[in-house]
C-alpha cells in the first residue's frame, strides 16, 4: 500500500463547525495510524464567500485540538493555473465541452422538464455542437457517458454509486473562467497525492460526478469514505442557533482540547466499549473500520463526562496553563502559581466538569475579598448567620485570633475548633463549621472546613470573620 495521504480541506466561509472538525480529526488520526500524512488545504475558490477571518479561525481551531499537519496550508487559488490546465487538456480530449447555453435558456428547459414531471439534467444541447473558444460567453461541461455506474467501494459504506444518466453533464468552468468545485477538488487531491479522501456524507451526492473525472484524466480515483452526519440529541439535525457547533463556543466554555478531541472521535467511531482516550491512543487505536454507518448522536452530557475525565487526569502544571485564564478573568487579576494553588486546584478538580466550572470553584478559596452583602450570598448568609450562632462565631473567633501564623494549618484550626465545640456540650462540628465557611468564602460549599481556612490564610479569614460578626450584631439589634 502506497504511503496514506489524507486532507481536510475546509472552504474559509465560517466558523470551525463540530462536523468539519470531527473530519478533520478523521483525517488526521487515519493519517496518523498508517504513519502517513496530513494535509491542509484551505478551498476559498468562492472569493465571494471566503475571509481571512475564517481561515483564521480555522486554523486556531484545528491547533487548539491537537491536529497537527505536515503539509500545508495549501491554498486553493494558488493552484488556479493547474485548473486552467486541466480543463484545456480535457476540452482538447474531447472529454469536455464548450456550452453556450445562457442561464435564461437553461432555466427555461428545466422548468418545463420538471413540469412534465420528470428530473432535470442537463439535456446535452451543445454537447455535440462543436463550439470553439469564440463561441461568445460560454461555461465548460463535463461529458459524461450515457449511461453507466459510477461507482466506488466506501470504506464506511460499501459498494456505492449513481448511473451517469440520472447525474448529466455538470460544469466543471464558469462563463468567466472560474473553475468549479468538483474539478478543482479532483486536480487538487490528483496533485497532493491524495490517497484516502474522508469526508462528511453531505459528499456522497457529488462523489459520482467526480470519479466520472477522474475517469476522463484517465487517473484512478483515491479511496473514499464518507462518514455519517452528526446529529443532534434524539436525533434531530443539529441547528446552529439551538446547539452549540462552534469549536471556538466549546473552547470558551472551558472544555479542554483533550475531552473535546475525545469526544468527538467518540461521535460514530468505537474501540470496544472504551471511552476514554489521550490523543497518543486515538493515533494508536483509530481506524475506519470501526466508524458506524448510521447517522451519529453529539450528546452534551457525554461531552461533559468524558471532559471531567481528562481534567480529573490531566497532568497539574498543564491543567493550570489551561485553566489560567478562565481564573483570571473570574478574580479580575492574575493568581501567582505556586503550591497554594496546586493545593486549591487539586481539591476542586473533582468538582468542575469544564474549566469555567473549575474556575468559578477554584475562586471560592482564591479570591481576595468576601462580599456578604451580595446578592449571591444572601441565600446562605440567611440560613448560616443568624443571630443564634453569634456566641459561637465571636467564641471561636477569639480563640483563632490568638492562634498564630505558625499554627494556622489544618492540625492547628482543628484542635481550636474541636476545643470551641467541646467547650459547647459537645456541639456537632457542622453548626459551627457552617456559619463560618459562609463567612470566609460567601457561600455554604467548600472543601474541608480546615483545609479551607488554611489555604484562604490567617489574615483574610480573621478579616471575613469580623465582618460577619458585624452583620450578625447587626441582625441581632434588628430582630
Ligand atoms: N471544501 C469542501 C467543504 O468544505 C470539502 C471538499 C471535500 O472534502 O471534498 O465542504
Amino acid at each position: 500500500m502506497p504511503k496514506v495521504r489524507t486532507r481536510f480541506a475546509p472552504s474559509p466561509t465560517g466558523f470551525l463547525h463540530l462536523g468539519s472538525a470531527r473530519t478533520a480529526l478523521y483525517n488526521w488520526a487515519f493519517a496518523r495510524h498508517h504513519g502517513g500524512d496530513f494535509v491542509l488545504r484551505i478551498e476559498d475558490t468562492d472569493r465571494e464567500r471566503s475571509t481571512l477571518e475564517s481561515e483564521k479561525g480555522l486554523i486556531e481551531g484545528l491547533e487548539w485540538l491537537g491536529l497537527d499537519w505536515d503539509e500545508g496550508p495549501h491554498r486553493q487559488t494558488d493552484q488556479a493555473h493547474r485548473h486552467t490546465e486541466v480543463i484545456d487538456q480535457l476540452l482538447a480530449s474531447g472529454a469536455a465541452y464548450r456550452c453556450a447555453c445562457t442561464k435564461q435558456e437553461l432555466e427555461e428547459r428545466k422548468e418545463a422538464t420538471v413540469a412534465r414531471g420528470e428530473k432535470w439534467t442537463y439535456d446535452g444541447r451543445c454537447r455535440d455542437a462543436g463550439h470553439g473558444p469564440e463561441c461568445g460567453e460560454h461555461t465548460v461541461r463535463l461529458r459524461l457517458p450515457p449511461e453507466g455506474l459510477l461507482g466506488w467501494d466506501d470504506l464506511i459504506f460499501g459498494p456505492s454509486g449513481q448511473d451517469a444518466s440520472e447525474i448529466g453533464d455538470k460544469i466543471i468552468r464558469r462563463s468567466d473562467g472560474g473553475a468549479l468545485y468538483h474539478l478543482t477538488v479532483v486536480v487538487d487531491d490528483i496533485d497532493m497525492g491524495i490517497t484516502h479522501v474522508i469526508r462528511g456524507a453531505d459528499h456522497v451526492p457529488n462523489t459520482p460526478f467526480q470519479i466520472a473525472i477522474y475517469r476522463a484524466l484517465d487517473i484512478a480515483p483515491p479511496i473514499f469514505a464518507h462518514v455519517p452526519l452528526i446529529v443532534g440529541p434524539g436525533g434531530k439535525k443539529l441547528s446552529k442557533r439551538r446547539d452549540p457547533v462552534a469549536i471556538e463556543q466549546f473552547r470558551a466554555e472551558g472544555y479542554l482540547a483533550d475531552g473535546m478531541r475525545n469526544w468527538l472521535v467518540r461521535i460514530g467511531w468505537s474501540s470496544g466499549d472504551e471511552e476514554i482516550f489521550s490523543r497518543d491512543e486515538i493515533i494508536d487505536k483509530f481506524d475506519l473500520d470501526h466508524v458506524g454507518r448510521s447517522s451519529a448522536q453529539a450528546d452534551p452530557d457525554k461531552l461533559a463526562w468524558v471532559n471531567h475525565q481528562h481534567i480529573k487526569t490531566l497532568d497539574m502544571e498543564a491543567l493550570i496553563d489551561q485553566l489560567e485564564p478562565f481564573l483570571a478573568e473570574l478574580l479580575g487579576h492574575g493568581i501567582a502559581r505556586g503550591p497554594r494553588l496546586e493545593r486549591v486546584v487539586d481539591l476542586m478538580r473533582d468538582r468542575g466538569k469544564t474549566l469555567v466550572e473549575l474556575a468559578e470553584q477554584c475562586a471560592i478559596l482564591l479570591r481576595e475579598e468576601v462580599d456578604l452583602a451580595a446578592e449571591s450570598a444572601q441565600k446562605a448568609v440567611k440560613k448560616h448567620l443568624k443571630p443564634s450562632a453569634l456566641p459561637l462565631v465571636e467564641a471561636l473567633t477569639a480563640r483563632l485570633t490568638g492562634l498564630d501564623e505558625a499554627h494556622w494549618n489544618e492540625a492547628g484550626l482543628e484542635q481550636v475548633f474541636e476545643a470551641i465545640c467541646a467547650e459547647n456540650g459537645d456541639l456537632k462540628l457542622g453548626k459551627l463549621a457552617q456559619p463560618v465557611r459562609v463567612a470566609v468564602t460567601g457561600g455554604p460549599v467548600s472543601p474541608g472546613i480546615y483545609e479551607t481556612l488554611a489555604l484562604i490564610g490567617r489574615a483574610s479569614c480573621l478579616e471575613r470573620l469580623g465582618a460577619a460578626l458585624e452583620l450578625m450584631r447587626e441582625r441581632a439589634a434588628s430582630a
